[in-house]
């Protein structure tokens, strides 16, 4: 193994981590399908399969390095909403946790001169900056909507953004 035991449990409590917000957004994509809210829904679909994706990049470094992945169980996430801003809010706020996450597993990096580890990191310390800006963007266009129709409105919005999220 090329990588120090503490590393790999460490990003193994980060696969953890990736799945949790997997399972957090798709419990939101749901709750907003269930409020007839379908495009705002599509849109935590999209972010729900990322974050598998993400989890996917930890295992594969993981297997890369002569580590094993050990999955673990999950959390039960939230599956009762009052409002879409109440979801987003959640969102925003579980993003900037995840921002936390990734710079102490790069602070670690490079207190034990990992400089693999280090160079794999870089790219989510990127994708964070992109992901709690998304998030505080749905956020910021729901305060603006004072009336559940004003919300019903804001689905065109909200599709312009899924179709540009959609590879
Ligand atoms: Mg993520």
């Amino acid at each position: 193994m090329m990588i120090s035991d503490k590393m790999a449990a460490r990003l193994n409590e980060q696969i953890k981590n990736e799945f949790y917000s997997y399972w957090l957004y798709l419990s939101m994509a749901f709750s907003l399908e269930t409020m007839n809210l379908r495009v705002f829904g599509e849109w935590f679909h999209i972010q729900a399969n990322e974050e598998q994706e993400h989890a996917m990049k930890f295992a594969k470094y993981l297997i890369d390095q002569g580590a094993d992945v050990k999955l673990q169980a999950l959390p039960e996430p939230k599956t009762k909403f009052a409002s879409v801003q109440e979801i987003c809010q959640g969102a925003v706020d579980h993003e900037l946790q995840i921002t936390k996450n990734i710079n102490d597993l790069m602070d670690l990096a490079r207190a034990e001169k990992d400089h693999a580890t280090e160079a794999f990191l870089h790219w989510f310390v990127g994708e964070q900056v992109e992901e709690v800006a998304s998030v505080k963007e749905l956020l910021e266009m729901v305060k603006l909507a004072q009336t559940a129709g004003q919300i019903l409105m804001l689905e065109g919005r909200v599709y312009q953004l899924v179709q540009g999220r959609k590879k």
